[in-house]
Formats: structure tokens, sequence, C-alpha cells
């Protein structure tokens, strides 16, 4: 059976201007299909396959009809299909072809509408596309001139009531403003130029239709830009956005429903996900829990493992009644509480009583920094889990920072980077939570550690104190 195709409007940039259909749909797919706009960081949370046929201006990637047979190939493969596309899927962008393409080779295909960069990425820079006292319609055009060379009915649109918006548009940006000029529109009229909006790098300048192209030459503003024509633009001093961490683009370890992430968001920064290693749990013998003895639990996910396989046996932490339990930090110690279960100390490598049973549980390779005292045949080491590497496919050129909230999150990174994103990591900042991960940035050879004390609030504050402008 052919799988549904659905044309996806990812929204302007921010991953969180995404609709909640949009978002299931990406869940379900097998495959996301995506544009050079879609913000990358909108892609982390999909397990999906994911296929770029993003064009890069002069220079097409793939093209349209290289898309249209693609979609057509996944779907009769029997795949569910997410084809993302920056803003609205029908708003320019060839949305409409694609579904007509689907449509006439009878490929099941649906429209989940995104937020127009037309409009919400004018909102973004502060400017609302109608006001009573400025514009009671709007235009939006394609500032693209047909291969034809074909000129835009000009008289029309300078002579509209409302604001005028221009997608595509700035390499024409010369030509708009004269041919407006020429058919009667007062030179004065203020223009705003709106580059990448609601990504990190959102830009926008505002000026007049005689002035712009100089102020964006000025300014060095180029494609992605909206072009905003019309008396809105006023007030774009009353309504621009100011939140304290605008134009920051950070880096956290990927988690669903990341509260890191949210309140980094919440204060303006951008933020994209590194990926997790993946943790595959291992088969191991349990320990004769009559004997009683002590625990040692070197991270919290060794001992979800753990207690899984207690619950597989038909016991639980009960079991433990006989047993001194050691957490190995105090964030093992806090996640241990959170879950029912009091540690009865830290870990003290001094403090360990051979003389009784001693297990260490863990994951594979952490597991062996514990196995090096000349106590090592008096302890069982059982790996409940090991983590396997994932390739991190990202630009860290493009960022300003990093927050690492364990030491695994640091190791996550570390291990899946090629040496050159390692190069570029170790001169970022890094904001290590707690003691424990900035000791563990510092053995990797992250130069820019800055150590804060493990809460969300902490972590904004410094970051705001690091990027102080
Ligand atoms: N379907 C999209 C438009 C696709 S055409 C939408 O509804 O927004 C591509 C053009 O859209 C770009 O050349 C640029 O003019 C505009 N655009 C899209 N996203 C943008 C963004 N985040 N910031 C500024 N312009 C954007």
């Amino acid at each position: 059976m052919n799988g549904l195709v659905s044309l996806i409007g990812a929204g302007p940039g921010n991953p969180e201007l995404l609709t909640l259909l949009g978002k299931r749909r990406l869940e379900e797919a097998d495959v996301i299909v995506y544009d050079r706009l879609v913000n990358p960081a909108m892609l982390s949370p999909f397990v999906a396959e994911k296929i770029d046929v993003g064009k890069m201006p002069l220079h097409h990637k793939v093209s349209q009809y290289q898309i249209n047979d693609l979609l057509v190939d996944l779907s009769k493969q029997g795949k569910r299909v997410a084809r993302l596309k920056a803003g609205d899927p029908y708003v320019f962008g060839r949305g409409g072809e694609e579904g007509q393409y689907l449509s006439k080779h009878n490929i099941p295909f649906e429209v989940v509408p995104g937020l127009t960069s037309a409009i919400a990425g004018l909102a973004a820079a502060g400017i609302p596309i109608t006001h009573r006292d400025f514009a009671s319609s709007f235009h939006v055009i394609t500032g693209h001139r047909k291969a034809n060379g074909e000129e835009l009915d000009w008289e029309n649109i300078a002579h509209q009531e409302g604001t005028i918006v221009f997608l595509m548009g700035m390499g024409e940006l010369p030509n708009i403003t004269k041919q407006l000029i020429a058919h009667g529109m007062a030179s004065d009229t203020p223009v705003a130029v709106v580059q990448w909006a609601t990504h990190w790098k959102q830009r926008s300048i505002s000026s007049d239709l005689a002035n712009v192209v100089q102020t964006v030459e000025k300014m060095k503003i180029s494609s992605p830009a909206l072009i905003v024509v019309g008396g809105v633009v006023q007030l774009m001093g009353d309504l621009q956005p100011h939140r304290p961490l605008q134009g920051l683009h950070l880096l956290v370890p990927f988690k669903q429903d990341s509260k890191l992430f949210h309140a980094l968001q919440d204060e303006g920064a951008a933020v994209n996900f590194f990926d997790r290693r993946v943790k595959q749990p291992l088969a191991f013998d349990l320990p004769d829990f009559d004997a009683g003895g002590m625990l040692i639990i070197t991270d919290f996910a060794a001992f979800h493992y753990f207690q899984e396989r207690l619950l597989t046996m038909g016991i639980d932490n009960r079991a433990l009644a006989n047993w001194k339990v050691v957490a190995c930090n105090h964030i093992v110690k806090y996640r241990l509480q959170q879950d029912g279960l009091l540690a009865d100390e830290l870990y003290d490598p001094n403090k360990i009583d051979y003389q009784r049973p001693v297990v260490f549980i863990g994951e594979r390779a952490t597991l062996a920094h514990y196995n090096t005292t000349d106590n090592t045949d008096k302890a069982d080491y059982l790996a409940t889990y090991q983590s396997e590497a994932i390739n991190q496919n990202i630009d860290l050129n493009d960022f300003h920072g990093i927050v690492f909230p364990s030491s695994a999150s640091v190791a996550d990174l570390y291990t899946g980077s090629t040496s050159d994103q390692r190069d570029l990591m170790s001169h970022l900042h890094c904001f290590a939570m707690g003691k424990t991960v900035a000791d563990e940035c510092q053995k990797l050879g992250l130069k820019n550690v800055i150590e804060v004390k493990p809460s969300y609030d902490n972590v904004i504050q410094m970051v705001k104190k690091v990027f102080a402008r």
C-alpha cells in the first residue's frame, strides 16, 4: 500500500513554531524530506530517516523533478513521508506543484499548514502585518522574476493600500525599490528587511524606499530575508522583542521535553540538540542478596537497568535491605532519592570494607575506571548496560556555547565527534553543571570550561554573564 505523504509547514525557523499536527506527523514518519531553510534543531527529536533536498541559491542540489519523484517512490515503498517545507507549504516554495504531482500519481497526501514567514517572520522583528493606523490589507509577492524575465504588475502593486511583503526578493531589491518609486510610491515609504527570522541569526534593519539598498549593503543583510514595505515598519521601535539571550546559539544534549531547552529558549536563546549515546542493556547475574554487602552505584541509568532486572526476577529494592547503598556522586544520590531509595553514603575509595561483598554497578566502559585499585579482585563489577556512540552531525562553527548537565553528556558529544569537531568544541564556552562535570570537560581537553552550580537558573544567569553585551 502507498504510504501517506504529508506536506508539512515547518514555520519560519524556531522549532517551537511547528503545529501540533506537524509534530505528530514527524513522529509517525519513516522518512523526512526537508529543505534548506528548515532549522536542523527541528529535526533532532525525530527518529525517521532524514533526507536533505535543500537547494542553495545558484547551486541546485536536488531538482524539483527529482524531489517529486522521490516523494512518489518513497510512498510506493509503503513509507510514511513527511515532506517538511519552510513556512507554509503552499506559500511559494512549490508545495502546490508537489501536491499536484502526488495527486497525478494517485499517492495519498495531505497538507499540514505552517506559519508563513511572511506573517510570523515579520512579527519576530516587531512588525504587525496589519494595524488599524497603518494597513488594512497585506500583499505577499515573490520578488523572484520568472525565467523569461517578465516583470510584475508594478503599476498595480505600487498603488495597493496596505503592507507589501516580498519573499525571495533580495537579489531584486534594487529593481523592486526602483519600480515602486517609478510607479508613484513615495520614496520615504518605510521599508524593513528581516533576515533569518526566528532563527538565532535573525537580523533586521529599517530604512525607506530611497535608502534601503544602501542600508542593506552596509549592514550586509542577504537572503533569506523578507522585504516589508509600508507604514507598519514604523512600529518596530515599539514592538521589537528584546530578550536577554537573543542571538545566542547554544547546544544541549537531546532529551524529550528538555527543561533546559525551554528555559534557554524562553530567554531568547536558540537551542539545538546533540544526540545522546544509545544505551544497550546487558545481561548480568544478580549478586547473592542474602550475603549483604556494599552496592556502589556509579550512575543512575545503571541502577535503572539493575532494578528492571530485579523486577523481572519478581523482587524489588527490598532485596537490598542488608546492603549498604553507596552513590558515586551527589547527582546519583539525588536521582536515587527521587526514585525512593536513600543512599547510605557517598563513594570514597578509602572507605570500602572488602571483608564483605562489594558490587559496583555501572556502564561497561565506565566501570573500568573503578577497576584500578589493588582491591580489584575483591569486588564484583556488574555492567548493566553499555553506551554506543553516535556520529554527531553538527556544525560546531555555528554555536556560541554548550551546556553539559552531566559527565555522561560530555562523553556523549565527545566520543561521537570527529577530531575537527573536537577542536572546535575545545574553544567553545562549555557550561558544566557541577564539579564532576567540569572535571570531565577538563579531562577531555576542553579549554573554556565554566563550572556552574547545578540548576537551570544558575546556568541561565551564568550564560547571561558570560555573553553580556
Ligand atoms: N513557504 C515559505 C516561503 C518559501 S520561499 C513561507 O511560507 O515562509 C523562500 C523565501 O521565504 C525566502 O527567500 C525568504 O524570502 C522567505 N523566508 C522563509 N523563511 C524565512 C525566514 N526565517 N526569514 C526570512 N525570510 C524567510
